[in-house]
């Protein structure tokens, strides 16, 4: 006796026509033509079934935000900063809640029941801190909801931050974050990883850091990122997103970082919907990609995931916006 039945379902690999029942939550049988009773019964053929989508990578604090205060007019990830910059003295605990919230309605009507969003710690208020820790509980029953506290303005080169990122663990914030590549120089960038990643070790927690967010094939922040993984026994509990200067380096360089990433257990993550417009507005042509080398290191065992990154926020997320309609972009991981 199951308490649900779907009939006919399409499974990712292809298969047509299977049909699922589900027990105690569970699911109990996967066959076609299943035999049994059920409380309720839906036939879905034609339709797919899947596991959930995970987004791995979200700002939930600057979500539905385009154009507020202004268009982002050269469509750069440093812009997008400043524009950033400009609307947090507008923001309200509520009005983030309030359109986090919508982007959590609009994720699960999609399939998403995952996400790891960052949230900004700069502003002394952290108003997106408390908005999106409370939605964390209050979507519970749907979504799971894992925050990473990000330093958008610069570990050390915002004055607060190193103050404000305790505050935020301290307020129930689950992974450490981080942006070596927007310090003031490429030793601050160094010092950043190495005390981010020391706290981690001391306070047991997973990081995520935005790390080589650039087009400059010499940003490699990975590389410190995944030597301290090590040095510090953190395997398995650290990631890397964005790592767009992947599409810059040569190819003999990166022959010894993947092995090296491996080593580590570190995993990647990309965000092709907001790089591939972010990325190389410097270049003519030919105009490079922007995102990291997915099928490289998938074939070296390391663990890829897909985010949206931005959604219709600071202008960056047009592209974000149609492709939204297409959940093929999400990542499938298990739970
Ligand atoms: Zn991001």
């Amino acid at each position: 006796m199951f308490d649900l039945l779907l009939r006919g379902a399409t499974l990712p690999g292809g298969q047509r026509g299977v049909d699922i029942g589900i027990a105690h939550g569970r699911i109990a049988a996967v066959s076609p033509g299943l035999e049994g009773e059920a409380l309720e019964e839906i036939d879905v053929t034609g339709c797919l079934v899947t596991p959930p989508f995970v987004d791995a990578h979200m700002h939930m604090d600057y979500a539905l935000r385009a154009g507020q205060p202004r268009p982002n007019e050269t469509g750069t990830l440093l812009e997008g900063i400043a524009l950033w910059g400009e609307l947090r003295p507008e923001l309200s605990t509520q009005s983030i809640y309030d359109y986090a919230k919508k982007l959590c309605l609009w994720s699960i009507a999609r399939g998403t029941l995952m996400i790891r969003s960052h949230v900004d710690i700069c502003d002394d208020r952290l108003l997106g801190v408390q908005a999106l820790t409370q939605l964390r509980e209050d979507m519970k029953p749907w979504l799971d909801i894992q925050l990473v506290a990000f330093p958008q303005d610069g570990f050390l080169r915002s004055p607060n931050a190193q103050r404000n990122l305790l505050r935020a663990l301290d307020m129930g914030v689950d992974v450490i974050g981080g942006i070596p590549h927007f310090e003031r120089t490429y030793e601050d960038g160094t010092q950043s990883i190495r005390q981010l990643m020391r706290l981690a070790a001391d306070r047991g927690l997973r990081v995520d850091m935005h790390c080589d967010e650039v087009d400059d094939p010499n940003s490699r922040h990975i590389e410190t990122l995944t030597a301290e993984t090590v040095r510090l026994g953190l395997q398995g509990r650290v990631a890397g997103s964005h790592l767009t200067s992947m599409h810059s380096m040569d190819n003999y360089y990166v022959s010894k970082l993947i092995p090296l990433m491996a080593e580590a257990g570190i995993g990647a993550i990309a965000n092709p919907l907001v790089n591939i417009t972010l990325q190389a507005r410097h270049d003519t042509y030919p105009k490079r990609r922007g995102l990291l080398r997915v099928k490289e290191l998938q074939e070296a065992g390391i663990a890829v995931a897909f985010g949206h990154d931005c959604v219709m926020d600071r202008g960056t997320g047009l592209a974000a916006t149609i492709c939204w309609r297409s959940p093929a972009w999400a990542c499938m991981l298990p739970r």
